[in-house]
């Protein structure tokens, strides 16, 4: 049977960092669901509607993909669409502490599901959705941190970005 894994974050927005752990996961799974989570209670610069666009142009038409929103508890979600894979990517070790937690509390709620980490790429260790809407936001070059389409709609908010 076809290994399903589901990929969450906030996505706010989608980095060259995440497109890379998501290229990898499909050489480990056959299939990745990225979800969108609604509830995070970060306050983000966009909307679900344009986090899960962005996520869409920057991924292609892969059949092996597909994007969607998460809606309440993540467990359920990855029990409802038939997984038991959840894709956690770290980079420093402060990344290791909340993630740890997370990983802890679902598999105590859900012990068929497994918190599966990928180390992230060592170009990209230092990359996060925070730096990229920083420095967008003070006008600075972030053509290569994200997709093309997320350059332009952070150029939309601050012209300055280059
Ligand atoms: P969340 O708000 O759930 O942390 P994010 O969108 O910030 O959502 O991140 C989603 C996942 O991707 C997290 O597991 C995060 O550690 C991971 N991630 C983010 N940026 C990178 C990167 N540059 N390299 C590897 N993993 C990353």
């Amino acid at each position: 049977m076809d290994t399903i894994a589901v990929y969450p974050g906030s996505f706010d927005p989608v980095t060259n960092g995440h497109i890379d752990i998501i290229c990898r996961g499909l050489k480990v799974f056959d299939n990745i669901i990225v979800g969108v989570a609604r509830n995070s209670a970060k306050k983000t610069m966009f909307s679900v509607d344009e986090r899960i666009e962005m996520l869409r142009e920057s991924l292609g038409d892969n059949p092996r993909i597909r994007v969607d929103v998460i809606d309440g508890l993540l467990i359920d979600y990855v029990r409802n669409q038939g997984s038991n894979i959840i894709i956690r990517g770290l980079r420093a070790v402060s990344d290791f502490e909340y993630e740890f937690q997370l990983a802890q509390v679902n598999h105590t709620v859900e012990k068929n599901i497994e918190t599966m980490f990928m180390m992230t790429s060592v170009r990209y260790g230092y990359l996060s959705s925070s730096v990229v809407k920083e420095m967008g936001s003070l006008g600075g070059d972030i053509k290569d941190f994200v997709p093309e389409c997320v350059l332009q709609r952070i150029r939309e908010k601050y012209p300055l970005t280059k």
